[in-house]
């Protein structure tokens, strides 16, 4: 049972006391720790977990931004405003705009800033085309894995001497009796407690897609999904968020995914149909136009024959997907299979010859004409499949919630009544994103794009606000 209270005291005593309390370790946290400490204010972290790990370090830590010297290397001209517009565009026009045009022209600084003052060497990818971005934005350090950008922020916290207590879960915020939050509790593994006093608290302890019964209110259709996220996404800066009367916005936004290898569990990157794969069901059908986007695919996929698709694709593709650590260890694990002709595939596969023969030559078809086809998707431009094909048996997964707590141009939480609370930050998966509410919504990066923007914002403005306290 997730625990998150909201304790009024009439005069609240601690045992310690911080400038700044960042709650959570992920990317936004620890972002939101180096920008504090640059801007001279030492906070303390609190993350539940033994070694911050975070959904950030499931990710494939790609972080989108425009205008960073990283694309210009590849000659890719991109800027803020044309961000803004693509953001826009897959929300539907629903994102909050002010939120959206923070982040976007924040983000190219925020990637320059980790490289240039804490040695993160990020590069774009620049050899595939994420849906929904009309540049190659998306950067990522060497291993194109979150697990190595979490590890390298925390280096990089350490190196900055930046406190990190961990085994130490939030569980309670502390307001005194004039409303004004003054601190909160942290449970350790032995059921202690610590009081930790903080005259400003960043919330960066991520959304509520690990907490099922928030789940089945906000996003039903992903219920019974696997849930890809990391279990301590529980969902406390929305709780707390809800008792202080904060502002939530596009509750039921979220990331999903319809390409997870099954039953293996490791994510197979959509570039295997962005590139000119496609996904079939059980009957050897196509069901949808994949090139939509892969947060959609997971309601897509979730509503086939057993929950299951297959993404179809060939060698040459498989080669650009073997970028991805997630990608190597799916071929380990022997969840891609591979065959010389579609009637050896669809024996690997099981799947019914004729009807994947069709499904093939209809693709197929419509990339030699450069048509559209009867769901919808464009195949002008795409190169044919070639043999080896390939093929990886797919189920839907919840990744992670993109609903959450407004905040203003300074990460400040707002209230539902309006105006801000001034000494509550949030970001990363603890604060709304840019996707708007629903899952079509989602533009790749966004979660990472708001962990590190809102972070490094949150970490700053907190600082300012603990010296002006
Ligand atoms: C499989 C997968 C792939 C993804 N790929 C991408 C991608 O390539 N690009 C992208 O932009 N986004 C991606 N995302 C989304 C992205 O990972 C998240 O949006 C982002 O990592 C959120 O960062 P965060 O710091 O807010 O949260 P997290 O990284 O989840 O960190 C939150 C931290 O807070 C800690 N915590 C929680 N509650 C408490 C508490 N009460 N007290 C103390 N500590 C607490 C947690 O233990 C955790 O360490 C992906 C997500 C998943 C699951």
């Amino acid at each position: 049972m997730t625990e998150a209270r909201i304790l009024t005291e009439v005069d609240p005593r601690f045992d310690i006391e911080v400038p700044v309390a960042i709650i959570g370790a992920g990317a936004a946290g620890l972002i939101a720790a180096l920008a504090c400490r640059e801007a001279g204010v030492e906070p303390l972290v609190l993350e539940r977990d033994a070694v911050p790990r975070g959904s950030t370090s499931l990710s494939a830590g790609l972080i989108p931004a425009a205008g960073t010297r990283f694309q210009r290397a590849h000659g890719i001209a991109d800027d803020a405003a044309t961000f803004v517009a693509d953001i826009q565009k897959k929300a539907h026009g629903q994102a909050e705009p002010s939120l959206v045009n923070t982040v976007a022209h924040a983000a190219g600084p925020a990637i320059e800033w980790l490289a240039d003052r804490f040695g993160l060497g990020f590069s774009v990818v620049h050899d595939f085309d994420y849906p929904g971005h009309s540049h190659r934005r998306m950067h990522g350090l060497a291993s194109r894995s979150g697990a190595e950008l979490v590890d390298r922020l925390r280096a990089a916290a350490e190196a900055s001497d930046v406190p990190l207590l961990t085994e130490a879960r939030v569980t309670t915020l502390i307001m005194d009796a004039a409303g004004v939050l003054r601190g909160l509790i942290a449970k350790r593994p032995d059921g202690s407690a610590e009081r930790i006093g903080a005259r400003a608290i960043v919330l960066a302890c991520s959304g509520y897609a690990g907490n099922k019964a928030l789940v089945r209110r906000y996003i039903p259709e992903l219920a019974e999904a696997i849930y890809f996220g990391h279990p301590g996404n529980e969902g406390e800066a929305l709780l707390w968020g809800e008792q202080l009367h904060a502002a939530l916005r596009d509750m039921t936004g979220h990331q999903g995914h319809g390409s997870v290898a099954h039953p293996q569990g490791i994510l197979v990157s959509w570039a295997v149909i962005m590139e000119g794969g496609f996904q079939v069901n059980l009957h050897g059908h196509r069901f949808w136009n994949e090139s939509s986007g892969y947060s959609e695919a997971g309601v897509a996929v979730m509503g086939q024959p057993d929950h299951v698709a297959w993404d179809i694709f060939d060698g040459r593709i498989a080669g650009i997907a073997r970028q991805f650590e997630d990608f190597r260890q799916a071929e380990t694990q022997h969840a891609i299979l591979m065959a010389d002709s579609v009637e050896e595939l669809a024996r690997a596969t099981k799947l019914p010859i004729a009807a994947l023969a069709a499904s093939f030559a209809d693709v197929e078809a419509h990339k030699r004409a450069g048509s559209i086809d009867g769901h919808g998707r464009s195949w002008s431009g795409i190169a044919a499949l070639c043999p080896p094909f390939c093929a990886v048996r797919v189920t839907a997964a919840l990744f992670h919630s993109q609903g959450g707590l407004a905040v203003d141009e300074q990460a400040r939480v707002r209230l539902a009544a309006g105006g801000i609370i001034p000494n509550l930050f949030a970001a990363g998966g603890a604060a709304c994103g840019v996707s708007g509410p629903e899952a079509s919504g989602y533009l790749s990066g966004n979660g990472l794009l708001t962990a590190v923007t809102l972070g490094r914002i949150a970490g700053h403005a907190a600082a300012g606000a603990a010296r002006n306290d």
